[in-house]
């Protein structure tokens, strides 16, 4: 049996969650009825990114089809504007299911990592400047509206 603590319901007070309803600041990069894309502060690649759905979901199991459709499309338009910006093809789509997967935000979301497999920088380490993830978001949330 794994030493790991799972958890199977939803925090109300989890990071992402004080996000949605406006409690924490968040550089966005897109936003719709049922998704919130925003920079990862952490980051494991430049341009790191993150879609949630507007669902309190844990993990996969608890997601809605609705939702998930949604999360799907959203990362597709970020995924999108990420090779736009940061002039690369390769966009690593990761998303983590239970502490022993690694996950450590216990609302479902999806990383989208301009990076390769072979060079992915630790999860969730080394936190960046706020004004570099600022302009980032800028940038890709322009070239989603374009
Ligand atoms: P996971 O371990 O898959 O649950 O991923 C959680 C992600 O959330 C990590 O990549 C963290 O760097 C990121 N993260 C944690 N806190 C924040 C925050 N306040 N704003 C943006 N990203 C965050």
């Amino acid at each position: 049996m794994s030493q790991n603590k799972q958890q199977t319901t939803y925090d109300d007070n989890n990071i992402f969650a004080k996000m949605l309803n406006g409690d924490i600041p968040y550089h966005k990069v897109y936003e719709d009825d049922k998704t919130l894309a925003f920079m990862d502060i952490m980051p494991q690649a430049e341009g790191h990114v993150l879609v949630i759905p507007k669902q309190k979901a844990v993990d996969l199991a608890d997601l809605e089809p609705d939702y998930a459709a949604a999360v799907l499309m959203t990362s597709k338009k970020v995924m999108q504007a990420q090779r736009q910006v940061f002039e690369r093809e390769g966009i690593i789509q990761m998303q983590l299911n239970g502490s022993q997967a690694g996950q450590t935000v216990f609302h479902y979301h999806v990383h989208l990592i301009p990076s390769s497999i072979h060079d992915l920088g630790r999860h969730a380490v080394t936190q960046v400047e706020s004004a570099k993830l600022a302009d980032m978001a800028k940038q890709l949330a322009a070239a989603i509206t374009a």
